[in-house]
């Protein structure tokens, strides 16, 4: 059924089996969830397991060794064939596991990706995941919600949606209840229509689900949207790049090898097999992907951190960090708040003075028998509960009632509940009829409603209309729409006695002890308003009632998180919309900044982007910004070479998550088109969260470098040792399989287990990489080279010894440059684990797949070199005692060399 916009509303949830005020029963859900399957698009973006394998066999390298093989079977060297393609299946296995780990990692991080809906079941609201919904759900729909399925909307609140994902058209539009009497229109005509995949900019509604998953608009054309090429992050790129030109230089290489082998009369057929075992050997071509599965692997370490990556390439980003900027609520504070301190008409009262009073608010303002600012208080408490979308739910586990909703709102309902005033019962009095809800542009928002006659007689505050609007919002933008104030008993201009000075001074002291202040008004209405249009007119003319301030304490963890993050060169900056007095007194608490310093959104606006470039340098806080400040920001900061982080929870924070480098959404508090937008999702919506993310994101950071360290040093030593024997007069050290088995078995196993290499000390003490910095940079191109060029000169020095006297063809000779060379892998894979401190400081244990690596492969080397049937295949001859230990102490020779830089970069440092 498509042309649900054709019926009457009733109809549509008569024919859907449900129920518009209870929703469906939780058994019925249930039932259509097995019948229709869950709400969602068949992904094409996961690889599956035949994928993963045809990449593998498809690999350049393996088509090659394939290649390879079928020509040695063709010249008669059946083994070699053989043993040819053991290796590859052995390595193809090895690649396979490795890959199949990282989508599954992938995979999972999609599925936790999906965002929470509020459905209406049983009865109640509540929240479940998107995935569960099925036709005939009632779902909740506001501003910052990603539309979950296909529905038919039933009540909206100035409701607008932004299609472009499906229309391609991207200006919003308004969706209606009406029924549309026209058949076979088009999508963007359907305004009573709502469809997946699109975005909720504005207003609110309820709407029943009727298509689901890949019955949805959005399903019918996902076949288009789904084939996402998969980007190769920046690093890959590079390491693209360099393995193409470290091709070129080891095919040189080779060619000269070969060449002197033909010179000396070498057998052509072993020529052949050797160019292209080095060639094998030489390419570091794996090393783009064992980027993707290091930062798979390590995107799941940091679930475990509360952080959910998005994108992948974030995660190598993410250790490139050099400026955190970070929003105030919720994120440097626990967004717990606690309503003090009520100002009205120019007396403070305390609320828990208030509570002692034990008095009930509701109505005070009609009882003539108490003061003016206790008369006001009564209207006030009226103002902030009806003008507020918060509601508290019973929370059946633990007897206390829970926020749903806004937690400044929430703040403002259980005050009232505390004085008194019950949100429920006051609501359905007075009744809500229009709103223009709350923007981070406007910092306020206005509802109107219904007004009720006075039982007690008396004059009302709004005198005789039938409606009357509440606002509430940041105290300087209630004062620019309000001319009055009510002091109790009458309205007094706010041109009178400084009126309007002590209200902005009341105000500025609350903000100073780092309150968040907010401010109430109201006015009166004759005419039901149109829209939100017409709300957004009743903003002028108002009459200031008084000032509410809260406390929302600094989260315990962020001050320490503040602390490490400027000791590893990365500067916090915050970002609220909250008035600056109060923004810069939870900053200076926090360490964010030292200084007075600070940039308000009025000052932004009047800034060009260069002068702004001056300033964030040493502007640490940004207050009264809106989310368009936030772009500006990140690109002053992005000119001066900084990489940004930068949160964002609202709607109009998506074009500021793009542009930085890491957008970083709220997983608690953030709208669906934030985290969509966002890089990275943190669960716990914490600061600290973002710092334990970079911190993951060096560790990751270095494991590659530690890897790519390791590969480079290795395959210098075997390049190495190819190429001096010939001018040593020797014949070929290492045979084809040999030098396979090193590079695709001995090889890989240690290089895999440097992935999970825990932290390095001091590795929130050191400056960011820049993402252009070289990746040889920081010694490690200098390591590479003479650490390969030792341990090929060892293991060739071994041989010379061994060959030198009788020159025997093969034999014990190539036995020992074979296992000393795997050896001092071995222990340069020990070695490196840590750029700086001592394998005896870390322990042996601090990485348990490094040991387990290590042993097994000295056990395969060991069956190499002395089981029978390997010996035939491997041309190896068994090693007396004398000779394997002598291979095993030269094969240290790098290991303490590497442990002996290390010591003296220690020394250095002390
Ligand atoms: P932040 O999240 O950085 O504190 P916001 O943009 O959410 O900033 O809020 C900016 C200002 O708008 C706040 O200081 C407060 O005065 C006001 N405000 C915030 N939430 C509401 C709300 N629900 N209703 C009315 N005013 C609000
Ligand atoms: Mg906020």
């Amino acid at each position: 059924m498509s042309n649900w916009y054709n019926l009457e509303a009733e109809a549509v949830v008569e024919q859907l089996r449900t129920n518009a005020t209870t929703g469906l029963t939780q058994a019925e859900a249930q039932r259509r969830l097995v019948e229709v399957g869950p709400n969602e698009l068949i992904d094409r973006g996961v690889k599956s397991p035949w994928h993963i394998l045809l990449d593998q066999v498809r690999d350049l390298m393996v088509v090659i060794l394939i290649i390879s093989a079928i020509v040695s079977a063709f010249l008669g060297e059946y083994t070699d064939a053989l043993v040819i393609l053991l290796i590859v299946i052995l390595n193809t296995l090895l690649g396979f596991s490795q890959e199949y780990r990282a989508e599954q990692a992938i995979a999972a991080l999609k599925k936790l990706a999906v965002p929470n809906v509020r459905v209406l079941r049983e009865g109640r609201a509540q929240e479940i995941s998107a995935r569960d919904l099925v036709p005939g759900d009632i779902v909740v729909l506001e501003a910052g919600n990603l539309v979950p399925a296909d529905g038919r909307v039933l009540q909206s609140a100035n409701l607008r949606a932004e299609e472009a994902a499906l229309t391609g058209e991207s200006h919003p539009v308004d969706k209606k209840t009406g029924v549309i009497r026209r058949e076979h229109i088009s999508l963007g005509d359907r305004a009573n229509m709502v469809f997946m995949g699109t975005v909720i900019t504005f207003g609110r509604a309820q709407a029943v689900v009727t298509e689901t998953g890949m019955a949805t608009e959005l399903g019918n054309v996902a076949e288009l949207i789904q084939t996402v090429e998969r980007e190769p992050t920046p690093l890959q790129r590079r390491l693209d790049r360099l393995g193409k030109t470290l091709a070129w230089i080891s095919v040189g290489i080779i060619a000269v090898v070969v060449l002197l082998g033909l010179l000396r009369g070498e057998d052509l057929r072993v020529l052949f097999l050797t160019g292209i075992s080095m060639a094998v050997a030489a390419v570091p071509e794996g090393l783009p992907a064992v980027v993707t599965i290091t930062l798979a692997l390590g995107s799941q370490r940091m679930l475990r951190r509360q952080s959910l990556v998005r994108k992948l390439p974030a995660v190598e980003t993410l250790g490139s960090v050099t400026v955190i900027c970070s929003d105030k609520t919720g994120t440097l504070t626990e967004n717990r708040m606690t309503v003090t301190v009520l100002d009205v008409a120019n007396e403070e009262l305390q609320v828990d003075t208030l509570l002692e009073d034990g008095r009930p608010i509701l109505h005070a303002e009609l009882d003539p028998r108490l003061p003016p600012p206790r008369r006001t208080l009564g209207l006030m408490v009226k103002a902030m509960t009806l003008c507020n979308d918060a509601v508290l739910a019973a929370d059946p586990e633990n007897s206390v009632q829970r926020i749903i909703g806004d937690p400044t709102e929430g703040a403002l309902v259980i005050a009232a509940a505390q004085l008194g005033v019950q949100k429920g019962e006051l609501e359905a009095k007075w009744q809500r009829v229009a709103e223009a809800p709350f923007t981070s542009e406007r910092k306020r928002m206005t509802t109107v409603h219904r007004t009720v006659p006075l039982t007690e007689g008396g004059a009302a505050p709004w005198g005789d209309v039938p409606y009357v609007a509440f606002s509430k919002g940041a105290v300087d933008s209630l004062l620019e729409i309000c001319d009055a104030i009510w002091v109790g008993d009458r309205v007094v201009s706010l041109s009178e006695e400084h009126m309007r000075a002590r209200i902005v001074e009341a105000n500025a002291r609350k903000a100073q002890q780092g309150q968040r202040v907010l401010g109430v008004s109201y006015r009166p209405v004759e005419e039901l308003p149109d829209g939100a249009e017409g709300v957004l007119a009743l903003e002028t003319g108002q009459i200031f009632l008084g000032v509410i301030g809260m406390l929302d304490p600094p989260r315990p963890e962020v001050k320490e998180a503040v602390r490490k993050a400027k000791n590893a060169g990365i500067r916090p900056v915050m970002i609220t919309g909250d008035h600056p007095l109060t923004a810069h007194h939870i900053a200076h608490e926090l360490g964010i900044t030292d200084n007075a310093h600070f940039l308000t959104g009025p000052d932004l606006t009047h800034m060009s982007l260069s002068e702004l470039e001056e300033r964030v340098g040493d502007v640490n806080v940004y207050a009264r910004v809106s989310p368009e400040h936030k772009l500006g920001i990140v690109q002053a900061l992005q000119d001066k070479g900084h990489i940004v982080a930068m949160t964002g929870d609202g709607v109009n924070d998506a074009p500021a998550l793009k542009k930085a480098d890491i957008g970083v959404a709220m997983g608690i508090t953030g709208t669906d088109v934030s985290k969509e937008a966002a890089d990275m999702i943190l669960l716990d919506d914490n600061f600290a969260t973002i710092v334990a993310a970079i911190e993951e994101g060096r560790v990751i950071f270095d494991n590659i470098r530690k890897f790519i360290k390791y590969t480079l040093s290795s395959n210098t030593g075997e390049l190495l040792v190819m190429l001096l024997a010939p001018f040593l007069g020797m014949p070929l050290p290492l045979l084809p399989l040999q030098i396979l088995w090193i590079n695709l078995v001995t090889d890989g196993l240690p290089g895999l287990a440097l992935a999970v290499e825990p932290a390095e000390r001091g590795i929130m003490r050191r400056s960011p990489f820049h993402p252009q910095e070289s990746i040889f940079s920081r010694g490690m191109g200098r390591q590479i080279i003479w650490v390969g060029v030792l341990m090929g000169l060892v293991s060739l020095a071994v041989g010379y010894f061994y060959w030198w006297p009788d020159k025997p063809a093969e034999g014990v000779w190539q036995t020992m440059v074979f296992t000393t060379l795997t050896l001092s892998q071995m222990g340069n894979a020990l070695a490196i684990r840590s750029n700086i401190d001592s394998i005896f400081t870390i322990g042996l244990r601090s990485n348990k797949a490094a040991i387990a690596s290590v042993v097994l492969t000295f056990a395969l080397q060991m069956m190499v070199i002395y089981v029978g049937f390997f010996q035939r295949i491997f041309r190896t001859v068994p090693l007396s005692l004398r000779d394997l230990l002598l291979a095993l102490v030269l094969s240290t020779v790098v290991f303490w060399a590497v442990e002996i830089e290390k010591w003296w970069m220690r020394r250095q440092r002390a």
